[in-house]
C-alpha cells in the first residue's frame, strides 16, 4: 500500500528534521498513514506553531493521540481492524472550541491461513478453560483502552527481537476449519531464550500469564499507545516500572497457545490492534518476511 507520493511525503517529513529548526516535540517522526481496517489514520490538524494549544481529539469517547511534526499537529488515530469502510469523524477540540474532522477509510482484504492443530485442548476448549479465557479476554481489553497523558510518545519502534519475520498483522485465521480471529500482531521466529527487548520508551502497564497469550508483558507508551509481547519464556520487569526504548523485558518461548517458540508482539493504538509494521522504519528492507501458510504462530 505505499503509493510514491505517500513514500515522498514520508521521505520528505523526514529530511525536514534535519533542515528546519528544532521540532515542538521531542519526537516527531509520524507513523506510515493507512487509511484501512487495523491501520493508522494521521489527519493534519492545522498549525502547531508556538503558542498554538495541542487539540484534543476523541474517536466515540476513546481519546486519540495527537502529535506535532514539521510545525503541524496531527492526531494519530488507531483503525479497529472490524472498522467500517467510508466516512468517519473525529472529535477535535481546540481551545474551547470542539468540531468535527471527517476521515475516510478504505477497505482491505488480508489474507487467510488455514492451520491444523493437533492439540485440540487449545481449539475446543473445556468450561474451565473458556471462563478463564473469557476472563482473560475483558481484562486485557481493559488494558488495551488505558490513557495515560504523556508530553510526548515516541512513535518510531524498533523491532524488539531479532529474528525472521514470520507471520504479518491481519491475517483472517481457520483453526481446524474455524474460523478464529485475525492475527491482531507480529510473529517473529525466534528460538526459546532470545532477548525481548522494548520497542520504545514506556511504563509496564501490566504483566501477566494467559490462556491464549502466554507469559505476557504490556508496555504503555502514552497517549493511548500500548504494545504487547506474548508467549514469553521468562519476565523481567515488573507492573510500573519505566523502560527505556530497547531494555530487555524478558525472553521468548512458547507459553499460552504457540506450536513453537516465537514473539507475538502487538501494538495497541487508542483501544486499537493496528499493524505493528507501520511503526518500523524501512521494515520492507527486512526481506526476511515469509508469508506462513503451513503453521500457526
Ligand atoms: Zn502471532
Amino acid at each position: 500500500m505505499h503509493t510514491f507520493s505517500a513514500i515522498a511525503l514520508r521521505i520528505c517529513r523526514r529530511l525536514s528534521l534535519f533542515v528546519l529548526a528544532v521540532p515542538l516535540l521531542a519526537y516527531a517522526s509520524l507513523p506510515e498513514s493507512s487509511n484501512v481496517p487495523g491501520g493508522v489514520a494521521v489527519v493534519p490538524l492545522g498549525s502547531a506553531l508556538t503558542g498554538t494549544n495541542k487539540p484534543q481529539t476523541w474517536l466515540g469517547d476513546q481519546p486519540v493521540l495527537v502529535t506535532s511534526d514539521h510545525d503541524q499537529w496531527y492526531a494519530v488515530i488507531g483503525l479497529p481492524l472490524d472498522m467500517t469502510p467510508g466516512s468517519h469523524e473525529l472529535s477535535v477540540k481546540i481551545g474551547d472550541e470542539t468540531k468535527a474532522q471527517q476521515f475516510v477509510v478504505n477497505p482491505k482484504d488480508y489474507p487467510e491461513q488455514h492451520v491444523t492443530l493437533k492439540d485440540k485442548s487449545k481449539v475446543e476448549l473445556s468450561a474451565a478453560d473458556l471462563a478463564r479465557a473469557e476472563r482473560e479476554i475483558s481484562a486485557i481489553k481493559e488494558l488495551k483502552h488505558h490513557w495515560r497523558p504523556a508530553q510526548d510518545t515516541d512513535l518510531t519502534f524498533i523491532v524488539p527481537a531479532e529474528g525472521q519475520l514470520a507471520g504479518r498483522f491481519g491475517v483472517r485465521r481457520f483453526f481446524n476449519g474455524e474460523p478464529r480471529s485475525p492475527h491482531a500482531g507480529l510473529d517473529v521466529a525466534v528460538a526459546s531464550g532470545t532477548p525481548v527487548k522494548a520497542s520504545a520508551q514506556g511504563q509496564v502497564l501490566a504483566v501477566g500469564d494467559y490462556f491464549f497469550n502466554g507469559k505476557t508483558v504490556f508496555v504503555d507508551h502514552g497517549n493511548g499507545l500500548i504494545t504487547m509481547y506474548c508467549h514469553l519464556e521468562r519476565i523481567d520487569v515488573r507492573t510500573g516500572e519505566t523502560v527505556s526504548k530497547g531494555q530487555l523485558l524478558g525472553l521468548s518461548g512458547k507459553t499460552g497457545r504457540a506450536t513453537g517458540p516465537h514473539l507475538h508482539w502487538s501494538v495497541v493504538l487508542n483501544g486499537a490492534m493496528v499493524d505493528p509494521e507501520l511503526f518500523i522504519p524501512g521494515i520492507s528492507s527486512l526481506t526476511a518476511i515469509a508469508e506462513q501458510s503451513r503453521k500457526t504462530k
